[in-house]
């Protein structure tokens, strides 16, 4: 089984102490093809050296995420920009627009938001789109900009059914992480209904432990939970769900 974390922080500070130990446990588990998505220039440094440490495995993304949009973010849009142009990334993200933490920037997480949106498509590179309580404002903004060419991935994907449908609408994938093993996290009621080739794999380490390490520091080898329960959901086995969904993100990332 060859398995893809579409979506790992491996650089966070949370594997500070052991992450190549990590790492080696994730690719026993069978996952060998990490994404990483940027969270701000601080964190670009850190991204680059893993990379030439595991050129083989792990594929970068630039962008900044709209938690980390604040007033000095057409500074940070510059460095974007720049990673862009100086390294090879497989995808702009996360960016979006998050309404949960904090909505004082609003306006500002639309503009970055919408000029990420334009750097994906000046680049061709798929979009990693990180939407929490705030679904309107993420399809408002893409109606705007409009999606001809663009495609991408809505990760950690919570939303409802009809939610789930628009997305895509957009030519976008669902990225399926430790939620689906919930108890309370309702995309296990409708998600057979989706076809599996709108679905990627993702844990969002360290964040969202799936069952039965939620609260805990999560990691790529908890995909493994992850993919149980998927196939479960569909009544297929668990080999059935890593061959679509690892060319699923194929397809998406281009590798
Ligand atoms: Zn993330």
């Amino acid at each position: 089984m060859i398995l893809t974390d579409t979506h790992t922080h491996l650089y966070s500070e949370a594997f500070d102490e052991d992450r190549s130990e990590v790492i080696e446990r994730a690719m026993k588990a069978g996952v060998s093809r990490f994404f990483l998505p940027a969270i701000d220039s601080s964190y670009v440094p850190g991204m680059l050296e893993l990379q030439q440490q595991y050129p083989e495995n792990i594929y970068l993304m630039a962008g900044l995420h709209p938690t980390h949009v604040k007033e000095n973010f057409e500074e940070e849009l510059l460095q974007v920009q720049r990673v862009v142009a100086e390294h090879k990334v497989y995808a702009i993200g996360e960016t979006g627009i998050d309404l949960y933490w904090d909505k004082s920037f609003i306006g500002q997480q639309k503009e970055a938001f919408a000029r990420q949106i334009q750097m994906a498509k000046d680049h061709a590179l798929p979009i990693v789109i990180h939407c929490r309580d705030a679904f309107d404002e993420i399809f408002e903004v893409l109606d705007e900009e409009g999606t001809d060419g663009l495609s991408g991935i809505f990760h950690c994907f919570t939303g409802t059914h009809e939610q789930a449908l628009r997305a895509i609408s957009f030519n976008m994938k669902l990225g399926i992480g430790g939620v689906v093993t919930f108890k309370n996290g309702k995309i296990d009621t409708f998600l057979d209904q989706i076809d599996l080739e709108h679905i990627v794999l993702e844990t969002d380490s360290p964040y969202l432990a799936p069952v039965p390490y939620r609260g805990k520091r999560n990691e790529s080898a908890y995909l493994l939970n992850v993919i149980e329960k998927v196939a479960e959901v569909y009544g297929i086995s668990e080999e059935e769900v890593a061959r679509i969904t690892t060319a699923n993100s194929k397809e998406v990332f281009g590798i």
